[in-house]
């Protein structure tokens, strides 16, 4: 039986939709596969969220519970999870791409001596030199091609997807599957590292989650004096503000406000872009969005084949020309 594997992430006792994303997809390779999902939780009592795994599709579930293991634990998750995909030799293994899953995935390859492909877009199953193999696809040279890459030789294949970039599947309340507890020994070498609690970041790091408006900025605000305009158009409309890499790397955004491949994935009702040029690795991050409008001032811009509604000119005389309208129709 071919074996596919899922990390599914819980945070406060609850499943991290990236974990039911990764989980459909494993689904759906396994059905080209004939294989089976297994999904891998680590937490404290959380049985029930192993019960929720099963409902949206794993066939079987290896849970470790322990109150040390609460709150993500580097090196004895990367343990514990590398020691279980040893036992179950998989083909395949999916971990969702969160600021957790970018750390635990290349100490999990590198303990289990194989490759990692971090970030893919798609994945599929095409069979090369009579093998099946997984085909990873991401962004490369500066988003201008899509790279499809294998690991031909080393087991598992393995790689990390960001939240929102894959779809999650339905829940079939009632589901019946394998849940299976583990007890592995923990010693105090597993804490070097220890994490002790989580902050919150102050600006809201969750806030585009939900967002049905967002404004996002590139490169371009730089010419236009910085990121004002941005965010005042984003409270003009009742929205959030976000940004390119660029924008991140200017400090004008926070990085849980950073759109794309290595940013967050968003689907908002109608996603403004302005002064940003449409590189692939910030496109991926927003073109499942309702609406797109662009704002650049370079007609060429690539950013125009995904908009919607695109609009040529300088954002220093667009956008406050919008600002003004929209304070005309609903004062601020
Ligand atoms: C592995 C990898 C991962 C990456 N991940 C991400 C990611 O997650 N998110 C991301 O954003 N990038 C990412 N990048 C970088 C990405 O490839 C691009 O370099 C980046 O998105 C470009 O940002 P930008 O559009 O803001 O800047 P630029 O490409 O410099 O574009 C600026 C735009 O502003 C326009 N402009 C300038 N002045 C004005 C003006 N006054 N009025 C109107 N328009 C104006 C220009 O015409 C241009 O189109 C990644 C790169 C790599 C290699």
């Amino acid at each position: 039986m071919t074996e596919l594997v899922i990390w599914a992430e819980q945070r406060d006792h609850r499943l991290l939709d990236v974990a039911l994303e990764v989980l459909q997809k494993a689904q759906d390779l396994s059905r080209v596969l004939q294989g089976r999902v297994s999904a891998i939780l680590i937490g404290e009592n959380c049985v029930q969220l192993a019960e929720e795994l099963v409902e949206y599709g794993a066939t079987r579930v290896f849970v470790v519970e322990n109150s040390k293991l609460r709150l993500y634990q580097s090196e004895a998750y990367a343990r514990i999870i590398a020691q279980i995909l040893k036992d179950i030799a998989p083909e395949i293994v999916l971990i969702g791409g969160t600021t957790i899953g970018m750390d635990l995935a290349p100490a999990v390859a590198a303990r289990l001596r194989t490759g990692l492909t971090a970030h893919c877009v798609d994945l599929f199953i095409e069979k090369i030199g009579g093998r099946d193999q997984l085909v990873q696809v991401v962004p490369g040279w500066g988003g201008n091609m899509m790279i499809q890459i294998i690991c031909p030789e080393h087991r598992p294949q393995m790689v990390t997807i960001r939240p929102g970039v894959m779809e999650k599947g339905k829940r079939e309340i009632g589901k019946k599957g394998e849940v299976v507890f583990l007890k592995p020994e923990l010693s105090e070498e597993d804490f070097q590292v220890n994490t002790i609690e989580y902050v919150r970041e102050q600006r809201g790091e969750n806030s585009l989650d939900d967002a049905e408006i967002i404004v996002s900025g590139g490169f371009g605000l730089y010419s236009a004096g910085g990121f004002r305009l941005v965010e005042e158009l984003a409270v003009a409309l009742g929205g959030e503000f976000a940004g390119t890499r660029p924008a991140f790397d200017e400090g004008w955004i926070p990085e849980s406000r950073m759109i794309g491949q290595s940013g967050k994935a968003v689907k908002p009702r109608l996603f403004i872009s302005i002064g940003a040029s449409g590189a692939v690795h910030y496109t991926t991050g927003f073109q499942k969005s309702r609406v797109i409008v662009a704002i650049d001032k370079n007609p060429k811009a690539p950013i125009f084949n995904i908009a919607d509604l695109g609009i040529v000119g300088d954002v220093k005389k667009i956008v406050p020309v919008i600002i003004e309208e929209l304070k005309k129709d609903r004062p601020l």
